[in-house]
Protein backbone atom coordinates (compact mmCIF):
# COMPACT_ATOMS: atom_id res chain seq x y z
CA UNK A 1 0.00 0.00 0.00
CA UNK A 2 1.38 3.63 -0.98
CA UNK A 3 0.16 6.84 0.21
CA UNK A 4 1.73 9.68 -1.43
CA UNK A 5 2.87 13.03 0.23
CA UNK A 6 2.92 16.04 -1.98
CA UNK A 7 4.45 19.04 -0.21
CA UNK A 8 4.87 22.50 -2.63
CA UNK A 9 8.44 21.14 -2.93
CA UNK A 10 8.96 17.41 -2.95
CA UNK A 11 6.95 14.33 -3.34
CA UNK A 12 7.86 10.78 -1.80
CA UNK A 13 5.82 8.36 -1.10
CA UNK A 14 4.86 6.10 2.28
CA UNK A 15 5.10 2.33 1.63
CA UNK A 16 3.41 0.44 4.13
CA UNK A 17 2.75 -3.08 4.77
CA UNK A 18 3.97 -6.55 6.00
CA UNK A 19 7.18 -7.66 4.69
CA UNK A 20 7.76 -5.28 2.05
CA UNK A 21 11.20 -3.92 3.03
CA UNK A 22 13.18 -5.68 -0.19
CA UNK A 23 10.21 -4.82 -2.58
CA UNK A 24 10.18 -1.26 -1.26
CA UNK A 25 13.87 -1.23 -1.52
CA UNK A 26 14.27 -2.30 -4.66
CA UNK A 27 11.67 -0.39 -6.50
CA UNK A 28 13.01 2.72 -4.31
CA UNK A 29 16.81 2.25 -6.14
CA UNK A 30 15.26 1.74 -9.18
CA UNK A 31 13.71 5.19 -9.23
CA UNK A 32 16.73 7.19 -7.71
CA UNK A 33 19.86 8.58 -9.22
CA UNK A 34 22.66 6.00 -8.53
CA UNK A 35 24.10 5.37 -5.31
CA UNK A 36 26.87 5.46 -4.35
CA UNK A 37 26.80 4.12 -0.60
CA UNK A 38 24.43 3.34 2.05
CA UNK A 39 24.72 4.21 5.32
CA UNK A 40 21.85 3.05 8.19
CA UNK A 41 21.68 4.93 11.20
CA UNK A 42 20.10 3.24 13.78
CA UNK A 43 20.01 2.81 17.72
CA UNK A 44 20.62 -0.58 20.08
CA UNK A 45 17.32 -2.09 20.91
CA UNK A 46 16.78 -1.34 17.63
CA UNK A 47 19.47 -3.05 15.48
CA UNK A 48 19.18 -5.99 18.18
CA UNK A 49 15.58 -6.91 17.69
CA UNK A 50 14.93 -6.11 13.64
CA UNK A 51 19.37 -6.47 12.34
CA UNK A 52 18.82 -10.17 11.10
CA UNK A 53 15.45 -9.31 9.42
CA UNK A 54 16.78 -5.99 7.97
CA UNK A 55 20.08 -7.55 7.15
CA UNK A 56 18.34 -10.51 5.29
CA UNK A 57 15.73 -8.57 3.51
CA UNK A 58 17.87 -5.29 2.26
CA UNK A 59 19.00 -5.83 -0.93
CA UNK A 60 22.40 -3.58 -1.01
CA UNK A 61 25.46 -3.62 0.64
CA UNK A 62 25.30 -0.84 3.65
CA UNK A 63 27.81 0.55 6.78
CA UNK A 64 25.73 0.57 10.09
CA UNK A 65 26.20 3.03 13.11
CA UNK A 66 24.53 1.84 15.67
CA UNK A 67 23.57 4.83 18.34
CA UNK A 68 22.58 4.97 22.00
CA UNK A 69 18.65 3.75 21.98
CA UNK A 70 15.96 5.80 21.97
CA UNK A 71 15.85 9.83 23.42
CA UNK A 72 19.41 9.58 23.93
CA UNK A 73 20.62 9.47 20.26
CA UNK A 74 19.21 12.83 19.83
CA UNK A 75 22.31 14.62 21.92
CA UNK A 76 24.91 17.00 20.51
CA UNK A 77 27.25 14.11 21.04
CA UNK A 78 25.79 11.72 19.51
CA UNK A 79 25.18 13.96 16.47
CA UNK A 80 28.32 14.50 15.76
CA UNK A 81 29.63 11.13 16.47
CA UNK A 82 27.25 10.14 13.55
CA UNK A 83 28.79 13.37 11.35
CA UNK A 84 32.24 11.52 12.21
CA UNK A 85 30.94 8.06 11.05
CA UNK A 86 29.74 9.22 7.85
CA UNK A 87 32.67 11.42 7.45
CA UNK A 88 35.03 8.34 8.04
CA UNK A 89 33.03 6.28 5.88
CA UNK A 90 33.30 8.30 2.88
CA UNK A 91 30.26 9.47 2.83
CA UNK A 92 28.93 11.63 -0.32
CA UNK A 93 25.89 13.72 -1.64
CA UNK A 94 25.21 10.48 -4.10
CA UNK A 95 25.21 8.39 -0.85
CA UNK A 96 22.17 7.13 0.79
CA UNK A 97 20.92 7.38 4.64
CA UNK A 98 18.53 5.00 6.09
CA UNK A 99 17.18 6.10 9.41
CA UNK A 100 16.19 2.86 10.59
CA UNK A 101 14.68 3.83 14.22
CA UNK A 102 11.99 4.93 15.77
CA UNK A 103 11.07 8.46 16.15
CA UNK A 104 14.11 9.10 17.92
CA UNK A 105 16.16 7.64 15.29
CA UNK A 106 14.69 9.46 12.55
CA UNK A 107 14.57 12.78 13.86
CA UNK A 108 18.50 12.25 14.81
CA UNK A 109 19.40 11.09 11.26
CA UNK A 110 16.87 13.23 9.73
CA UNK A 111 18.63 16.32 11.10
CA UNK A 112 22.25 14.38 10.16
CA UNK A 113 20.90 13.82 6.53
CA UNK A 114 19.58 17.67 6.41
CA UNK A 115 23.04 19.28 7.92
CA UNK A 116 26.02 16.93 6.48
CA UNK A 117 27.38 18.82 3.44
CA UNK A 118 24.57 20.79 3.54
CA UNK A 119 22.35 17.68 2.82
CA UNK A 120 22.31 14.01 1.11
CA UNK A 121 19.36 12.50 0.41
CA UNK A 122 17.80 9.97 3.45
CA UNK A 123 14.99 7.21 3.76
CA UNK A 124 12.90 6.84 6.74
CA UNK A 125 12.24 3.32 7.88
CA UNK A 126 10.46 3.58 11.07
CA UNK A 127 9.95 0.88 13.55
CA UNK A 128 7.71 1.89 16.29
CA UNK A 129 3.93 2.55 15.98
CA UNK A 130 4.61 6.60 17.19
CA UNK A 131 7.35 6.43 13.80
CA UNK A 132 3.91 6.60 11.65
CA UNK A 133 3.69 10.38 12.80
CA UNK A 134 7.25 11.02 13.74
CA UNK A 135 8.75 9.89 10.01
CA UNK A 136 5.61 11.42 7.47
CA UNK A 137 6.46 15.12 7.29
CA UNK A 138 10.32 16.14 7.31
CA UNK A 139 10.08 17.10 10.77
CA UNK A 140 13.82 16.27 12.10
CA UNK A 141 15.50 17.79 15.81
CA UNK A 142 17.95 17.00 17.90
CA UNK A 143 17.63 18.15 21.93
CA UNK A 144 19.24 20.77 23.56
CA UNK A 145 20.03 20.43 27.11
CA UNK A 146 17.22 23.30 27.84
CA UNK A 147 14.58 21.91 25.87
CA UNK A 148 13.40 18.92 23.50
CA UNK A 149 13.51 19.25 19.45
CA UNK A 150 14.99 22.96 20.17
CA UNK A 151 17.36 22.44 17.04
CA UNK A 152 16.43 21.15 13.84
CA UNK A 153 15.21 21.63 10.67
CA UNK A 154 12.50 20.59 8.23
CA UNK A 155 13.30 18.20 5.70
CA UNK A 156 11.82 15.36 3.80
CA UNK A 157 12.96 12.24 3.13
CA UNK A 158 13.32 10.64 -0.04
CA UNK A 159 10.84 7.68 1.07
CA UNK A 160 9.44 6.34 3.82
CA UNK A 161 9.40 2.97 4.04
CA UNK A 162 7.24 1.05 6.69
CA UNK A 163 7.31 -2.42 7.18
CA UNK A 164 5.02 -3.42 9.99
CA UNK A 165 7.40 -6.93 10.92
CA UNK A 166 9.61 -4.37 12.60
CA UNK A 167 6.48 -3.96 15.52
CA UNK A 168 6.63 -7.23 16.21
CA UNK A 169 9.29 -6.60 18.65
CA UNK A 170 7.45 -3.61 20.59
CA UNK A 171 6.81 -3.64 24.15
CA UNK A 172 3.28 -2.89 25.33
CA UNK A 173 4.68 0.48 26.72
CA UNK A 174 5.75 1.37 23.64
CA UNK A 175 2.54 0.15 21.53
CA UNK A 176 0.49 2.15 24.31
CA UNK A 177 2.89 5.12 23.52
CA UNK A 178 2.60 4.70 19.94
CA UNK A 179 -1.43 4.84 19.78
CA UNK A 180 -1.12 8.16 21.68
CA UNK A 181 -0.58 9.58 17.75
CA UNK A 182 -3.13 7.01 16.12
CA UNK A 183 -5.85 8.70 18.96
CA UNK A 184 -4.39 12.28 18.12
CA UNK A 185 -4.94 11.95 14.37
CA UNK A 186 -8.54 10.34 14.77
CA UNK A 187 -9.27 13.54 17.72
CA UNK A 188 -8.51 15.98 14.90
CA UNK A 189 -9.95 14.50 12.00
CA UNK A 190 -13.06 11.55 12.28
CA UNK A 191 -15.39 11.04 15.21
CA UNK A 192 -16.25 7.63 13.90
CA UNK A 193 -13.06 6.69 13.74
CA UNK A 194 -12.18 7.67 17.01
CA UNK A 195 -15.03 5.83 18.55
CA UNK A 196 -14.22 3.28 16.98
CA UNK A 197 -10.65 2.82 18.77
CA UNK A 198 -12.47 3.72 22.29
CA UNK A 199 -14.49 0.51 21.78
CA UNK A 200 -11.45 -1.73 21.55
CA UNK A 201 -10.39 -3.80 25.29
CA UNK A 202 -7.01 -3.72 25.08
CA UNK A 203 -5.14 -1.28 22.88
CA UNK A 204 -1.99 -3.20 23.42
CA UNK A 205 -3.11 -5.69 22.17
CA UNK A 206 -4.22 -4.57 19.19
CA UNK A 207 -5.23 -7.02 16.28
CA UNK A 208 -2.84 -6.54 13.02
CA UNK A 209 -5.06 -6.00 10.72
CA UNK A 210 -6.90 -3.14 12.51
CA UNK A 211 -3.73 -1.75 13.59
CA UNK A 212 -2.71 -1.35 9.44
CA UNK A 213 -5.83 0.36 8.76
CA UNK A 214 -5.38 3.06 11.44
CA UNK A 215 -1.75 3.14 10.55
CA UNK A 216 -2.60 4.33 7.18
CA UNK A 217 -5.40 6.35 8.28
CA UNK A 218 -3.39 8.20 10.16
CA UNK A 219 -0.62 8.15 7.73
CA UNK A 220 -3.01 10.10 5.32
CA UNK A 221 -4.38 12.71 7.66
CA UNK A 222 -0.95 13.54 8.20
CA UNK A 223 0.31 13.52 4.69
CA UNK A 224 -2.85 15.82 3.69
CA UNK A 225 -1.79 18.24 6.39
CA UNK A 226 1.58 18.31 5.57
CA UNK A 227 1.19 18.96 2.19
CA UNK A 228 -1.30 22.16 2.77
CA UNK A 229 1.52 23.39 5.72
CA UNK A 230 4.64 21.98 5.31
CA UNK A 231 6.38 24.58 7.77
CA UNK A 232 3.56 24.70 10.28
CA UNK A 233 2.25 28.03 9.51
CA UNK A 234 -1.31 27.14 9.62
CA UNK A 235 -3.04 23.98 9.53
CA UNK A 236 0.06 21.69 10.87
CA UNK A 237 -0.23 23.07 14.32
CA UNK A 238 -3.04 21.12 14.94
CA UNK A 239 -0.75 18.24 14.93
CA UNK A 240 0.41 19.34 18.27
CA UNK A 241 -3.22 18.13 19.77
CA UNK A 242 -2.25 17.33 23.11
CA UNK A 243 1.18 18.34 23.16
CA UNK A 244 1.69 21.41 24.42
CA UNK A 245 0.57 20.22 28.33
CA UNK A 246 1.94 16.80 27.27
CA UNK A 247 5.61 18.28 26.82
CA UNK A 248 5.37 19.83 29.70
CA UNK A 249 4.64 16.64 31.44
CA UNK A 250 7.71 14.90 29.53
CA UNK A 251 10.06 17.48 30.22
CA UNK A 252 9.06 17.86 34.05
CA UNK A 253 9.31 13.32 34.21
CA UNK A 254 13.32 13.95 32.96
CA UNK A 255 11.97 12.40 29.47
CA UNK A 256 11.58 8.91 29.52
CA UNK A 257 10.23 8.80 33.12
CA UNK A 258 7.17 9.10 30.93
CA UNK A 259 6.57 8.21 27.72
CA UNK A 260 5.90 10.65 25.39
CA UNK A 261 2.42 9.36 23.73
CA UNK A 262 1.77 8.00 27.74
CA UNK A 263 2.41 12.21 28.18
CA UNK A 264 0.17 12.96 24.78
CA UNK A 265 -2.84 11.51 26.27
CA UNK A 266 -2.44 12.71 29.39
CA UNK A 267 -2.39 16.41 27.21
CA UNK A 268 -5.60 15.32 25.18
CA UNK A 269 -7.04 14.86 28.28
CA UNK A 270 -6.14 18.65 29.20
CA UNK A 271 -7.18 19.92 26.09
CA UNK A 272 -10.39 18.44 26.35
CA UNK A 273 -11.12 19.64 29.53
CA UNK A 274 -10.04 23.30 27.97
CA UNK A 275 -12.07 22.60 24.97
CA UNK A 276 -15.61 21.99 26.87
CA UNK A 277 -14.70 25.66 27.89
CA UNK A 278 -13.75 27.35 24.27
CA UNK A 279 -15.65 24.68 22.34
CA UNK A 280 -18.39 22.14 22.10
CA UNK A 281 -17.01 18.60 23.86
CA UNK A 282 -19.47 17.84 26.40
CA UNK A 283 -18.19 16.70 29.76
CA UNK A 284 -19.68 13.13 28.48
CA UNK A 285 -17.18 12.75 26.67
CA UNK A 286 -14.58 13.70 28.00
CA UNK A 287 -14.95 11.49 30.82
CA UNK A 288 -15.29 8.43 28.49
CA UNK A 289 -12.44 9.37 26.95
CA UNK A 290 -10.70 9.73 30.14
CA UNK A 291 -12.29 6.15 31.38
CA UNK A 292 -11.16 4.71 27.98
CA UNK A 293 -7.50 6.03 28.78
CA UNK A 294 -7.33 4.91 32.61
CA UNK A 295 -8.92 1.10 31.36
CA UNK A 296 -5.81 1.24 28.79
CA UNK A 297 -3.12 1.71 31.36
CA UNK A 298 -1.88 5.39 30.74
CA UNK A 299 -0.16 6.63 33.79
CA UNK A 300 -2.53 9.11 35.31
CA UNK A 301 -1.49 7.75 39.08
CA UNK A 302 2.65 8.92 37.64
CA UNK A 303 1.96 12.29 36.25
CA UNK A 304 -0.49 13.46 39.19
CA UNK A 305 2.85 13.71 41.20
CA UNK A 306 4.19 16.58 38.81
CA UNK A 307 2.49 19.35 40.26
CA UNK A 308 1.21 22.29 37.95
CA UNK A 309 3.82 24.26 40.10
CA UNK A 310 6.50 22.25 38.78
CA UNK A 311 4.77 21.91 35.12
CA UNK A 312 4.79 25.69 34.08
CA UNK A 313 8.26 26.30 33.57
CA UNK A 314 7.89 23.85 30.82
CA UNK A 315 4.84 25.01 29.54
CA UNK A 316 6.25 28.38 28.99
CA UNK A 317 8.96 27.15 27.59
CA UNK A 318 7.43 25.20 24.90
CA UNK A 319 7.75 26.55 21.33
CA UNK A 320 3.69 27.43 20.90
CA UNK A 321 4.09 30.13 23.54
CA UNK A 322 3.45 33.59 20.92
CA UNK A 323 2.88 36.77 23.14
CA UNK A 324 2.96 35.47 26.45
CA UNK A 325 0.53 33.17 26.17
CA UNK A 326 0.03 29.35 25.40
CA UNK A 327 -1.27 28.13 22.26
CA UNK A 328 -3.58 25.34 22.26
CA UNK A 329 -5.06 23.39 19.94
CA UNK A 330 -8.56 22.28 21.02
CA UNK A 331 -11.98 20.72 19.54
CA UNK A 332 -14.86 22.43 18.36
CA UNK A 333 -15.93 18.91 18.45
CA UNK A 334 -14.74 15.69 16.95
CA UNK A 335 -12.74 16.20 14.07
CA UNK A 336 -13.44 19.96 14.22
CA UNK A 337 -9.78 21.08 15.55
CA UNK A 338 -8.87 25.20 16.00
CA UNK A 339 -6.12 26.87 17.78
CA UNK A 340 -6.50 29.34 20.83
CA UNK A 341 -4.52 31.25 23.09
CA UNK A 342 -4.80 30.94 26.86
CA UNK A 343 -2.98 33.07 29.51
CA UNK A 344 -1.14 30.98 32.42
CA UNK A 345 -4.07 31.77 35.00
CA UNK A 346 -6.32 29.95 33.06
CA UNK A 347 -4.09 27.04 32.14
CA UNK A 348 -3.47 26.74 36.29
CA UNK A 349 -7.59 26.82 36.90
CA UNK A 350 -8.04 23.78 34.11
CA UNK A 351 -4.76 21.87 35.20
CA UNK A 352 -6.89 22.13 39.16
CA UNK A 353 -10.07 20.89 37.43
CA UNK A 354 -8.13 18.03 35.75
CA UNK A 355 -6.26 17.18 39.10
CA UNK A 356 -10.21 16.68 40.27
P1 LIG B 1 11.99 5.98 20.29
O1 LIG B 1 12.54 6.14 18.95
O2 LIG B 1 12.72 6.58 21.44
O3 LIG B 1 11.76 4.42 20.54
C1 LIG B 1 11.25 4.00 21.78
C2 LIG B 1 12.07 2.85 22.35
O4 LIG B 1 11.78 1.67 21.64
C3 LIG B 1 13.57 3.08 22.23
O5 LIG B 1 14.19 2.53 23.36
C4 LIG B 1 13.93 2.28 20.98
O6 LIG B 1 15.26 1.85 21.03
C5 LIG B 1 12.96 1.13 21.06
N1 LIG B 1 12.53 0.56 19.80
C6 LIG B 1 12.22 1.22 18.65
N2 LIG B 1 11.76 0.36 17.74
C7 LIG B 1 11.78 -0.87 18.30
C8 LIG B 1 11.40 -2.16 17.86
N3 LIG B 1 10.86 -2.34 16.65
N4 LIG B 1 11.55 -3.20 18.71
C9 LIG B 1 12.05 -3.01 19.95
N5 LIG B 1 12.41 -1.80 20.44
C10 LIG B 1 12.27 -0.74 19.62
O7 LIG B 1 10.51 6.52 20.46
P2 LIG B 1 9.27 6.81 19.53
O8 LIG B 1 8.14 6.74 20.46
O9 LIG B 1 9.25 6.01 18.29
O10 LIG B 1 9.53 8.32 19.10
C11 LIG B 1 9.65 9.36 20.03
C12 LIG B 1 10.48 10.44 19.42
O11 LIG B 1 9.84 10.90 18.23
C13 LIG B 1 10.65 11.65 20.30
O12 LIG B 1 12.01 12.04 20.27
C14 LIG B 1 9.78 12.71 19.66
O13 LIG B 1 10.27 14.01 19.86
C15 LIG B 1 9.86 12.33 18.22
N6 LIG B 1 8.71 12.75 17.41
C16 LIG B 1 8.97 13.41 16.26
C17 LIG B 1 7.93 13.82 15.44
C18 LIG B 1 8.24 14.49 14.15
O14 LIG B 1 7.30 14.95 13.45
N7 LIG B 1 9.48 14.54 13.74
C19 LIG B 1 6.61 13.55 15.81
C20 LIG B 1 6.37 12.86 16.99
C21 LIG B 1 7.44 12.48 17.79
ZN1 LIG C 1 3.87 13.46 19.41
Amino acid sequence: MKIPVNTASHQYEVVIGKNILKSAIESLYERLPKIDKTIVLTDQNVWEAGKDYFSANFPYPFEVFVMPPGEECKSFDNYKEAHSFLIENGCTRKSLIMAFGGGAVGDLTGFVAATYMRGVPFVQIPTTILAHDSAVGGKTAINHPQGKNLIGAFYQPKAVIYDMEFLSTLSEREIRSGMAEVIKHAMISNEKWLKEIMLIDSIANIETDKLASYLKAGIEVKAKIVAEDETEQSVRKYLNFGHTYGHAIEAAAGYGGIAHGEAVVMGIVYALLLSERYGNVSRKFTKSFLQFAYNNGYPFEAVSSYTFDSLEPFLVKDKKVEYGELQFVLLNAIGEPFMQSISLSVCREIDSEYRA
